[in-house]
Order: C-alpha cells, then structure tokens, then sequence
C-alpha cells in the first residue's frame, strides 16, 4: 500500500480521503480547514501541516479543490516543489480545461506526471466510493493514477490528453443541464395540457424523448424512481456547482468558438434559479422556477 498525500478534505474530498484509507492506503491529508483535517483524523487519516507536507515522500498526490486558481496556487507553492519526481499527481478538482492543461505542462516541464480526474456523483457516491473519474493525462500518467482511482470509484475512463478529463466533465454537465431543463419544460407543458404527468413519463421514458433526467432523476415528486424531486429538492447536486459547470463549458465554448445556444440558455436559466434562491436547492428543482414564470 502506498503513501498519499491529499489536499481538500471538503464535501467530496473528505469521503474520498476516507476511501484510499480504507483501502489500505497511509493518507496524509490537508485542509485549510481545522474542522476537516478533524474529521479525516476520524476517517483513518493522518493530518498533515500543510499541503507540502501532506506531498512530501509521498507516491501519489490528490487534490479535491474549489476551483482551477486553488489548484494552481496548490502546485505552484507546495506540491511541484515538495512531492518526489516519482509521484503520480492527481487533480481530482472541476476546473477550467485552460488552467488544467497549464499545471499539467508546469508538471512536466518539472519531469513529474500530474493528471486531471473529474469526477461525475456526488457526496454521497463519494463516501461510499462509487464515483465515475474522467480522465485527461499520458497512457502512462492514467496507469498510475487508475489503482487510486478505482480505491474511490465505479469506473475509471481514460479521456484522452492533458485536460480531456475536465473537457468530458463539462461537456457531460452541459447536457446534463440544458436535458435536465428540457425535461421540466416537457412536463410543465405536459401539465397544462392536462395530461397525468405518471401517464406522459410512462409513454416518453419508452419513447424518443427519453433522457436519464426523465428516467433516473425526474424533476417531478412521485414520478419515476426516486429522485431529489421526492425530498423537496433538498440534497442531490446543488444548482451552484450545476451553475459552475455550465460556466466552465460556456467559457471553454468561447475559447474555442464553438457554438452552444442550448448550453448558453441553460447558464442564464441557472444563474437566475441560483440567484433567486436555488443555489443550494438540487439542480432539477428548477422545474419551480419555470412553473412560477408560466401563466396561471
Ligand atoms: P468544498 O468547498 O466542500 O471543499 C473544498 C475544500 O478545499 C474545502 O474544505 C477548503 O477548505 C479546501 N481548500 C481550499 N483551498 C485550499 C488550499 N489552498 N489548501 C487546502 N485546502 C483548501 O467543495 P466540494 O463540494 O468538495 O467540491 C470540490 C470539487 O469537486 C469542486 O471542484 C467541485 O466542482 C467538484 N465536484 C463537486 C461535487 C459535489 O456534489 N459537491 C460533485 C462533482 C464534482
């Protein structure tokens, strides 16, 4: 079993630490915050002072970190300079496919191999370790990185080069939104047009409209299996980080003058929810939203 070093014990990072350790694994972990270096102590961790010594001797390096300047300042000033060139670094973080394929060539230029590993699931398939990594990185690099991975996930996809794990994160969320919103359009409609909304998922969940919004996570309470839609809204992913991922696609959308009207739309659509109380709610409650804007 090897030594890892990992950095951002927050929601998803705490039950992933908790994994690797249970798998065997020495984790020497480290967060800003005391409260999660505590609670990755009672996870089977070891608490590190800092990020460089969480990296220092270890064999891998995982980070779980807000956003791509948290993961550059992570490498730049600890990690690059305290982990051995033998380490296998892997950002596990939801970053901007810019700032990704930057610390990555920084790694090399540096002769360490560092990968991006994005996760799809949430808390809860963190903690109990059945998240799915996309992975952007060399053959080699994802070699090395798959064993840590696999200790924490359900499958783990070699995306392609440096950067391709966050591409196929935010590229997947993008029609994971604008699918999830057409999905509550459908069934509003639907709804007005007096159809029973148990009868219209019945016939579209067998028919070409079927998405894995209507099928597994239908934005309608007590229609389809069970879903966020059955506990209010409450838990599931968050509209916010729904809201973060559609901005990462817009941005990398722009970068490379593609042309997404659907994603764009999606974005406003969040960002309003988000701003009109939503932020923490599941992201298919935005079905609330867009009833409330529908004349009576
Ligand atoms: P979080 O805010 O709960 O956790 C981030 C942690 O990083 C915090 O504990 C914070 O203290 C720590 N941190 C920040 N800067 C640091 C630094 N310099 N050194 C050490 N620790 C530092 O966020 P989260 O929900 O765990 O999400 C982490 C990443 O996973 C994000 O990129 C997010 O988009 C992605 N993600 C989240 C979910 C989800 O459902 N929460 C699902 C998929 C992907």
């Amino acid at each position: 079993m090897a030594r890892v070093g990992f950095i951002g014990l927050g929601n998803m990072g705490s039950g992933m630490a908790a994994n690797l350790a249970k798998a065997g694994h020495e984790v020497r972990a480290f967060d800003l915050s005391a409260e999660a270096l505590a609670k990755a102590a009672r996870s089977g961790c070891t608490s590190a002072g800092s990020a460089a010594e969480a990296a220092t001797d270890a064999e891998a390096v995982l980070t779980m970190l807000p956003a791509g300047h948290h993961v550059r300042e992570v490498f730049e000033a600890s990690v690059f300079n305290a982990a051995p060139a033998s380490a296998i670094l892997i950002d596990c973080s939801t970053i901007d496919v810019a700032t990704a394929r930057e610390v990555e060539a920084e790694a090399a230029a540096k002769d360490k191999t560092m990968v991006d590993a994005p996760v799809s699931g949430g808390i809860a398939a963190a903690e109990a370790g059945t998240l799915t990594f996309m992975v952007g990185g060399s053959a080699d690099g994802f070699a090395r990185a798959e064993p840590f991975l696999q200790a924490m996930g359900q499958a783990v996809i070699h995306a392609g080069g440096p950067g391709a794990g966050q591409a196929a994160k935010i590229c997947n969320n993008m029609l994971l939104g604008a699918s999830m919103i057409a999905t509550c359009e459908a069934f509003l409609l639907a709804e007005k047009l007096g159809l029973d909304l148990k009868t219209f998922y019945d016939i579209s969940s067998k028919a070409s409209g079927q998405c894995w919004s209507m099928t597994s996570y239908c934005p309608v309470p007590g229609v389809g299996p069970s879903s966020p839609a059955d506990r209010n809204y409450e838990g599931g992913f968050a509209a916010a980080l729904m809201l973060k991922d559609l901005r990462l696609a817009m941005e990398a959308a722009e970068s490379v003058g593609a042309e997404t009207p659907m994603g764009e739309r999606a974005e406003e659509l969040y960002a309003d929810f988000a701003e009109h109380g939503g932020a923490a709610r599941d992201f298919s409650g935005i079905i609330t939203m867009l009833r409330e804007a529908g004349t009576p």
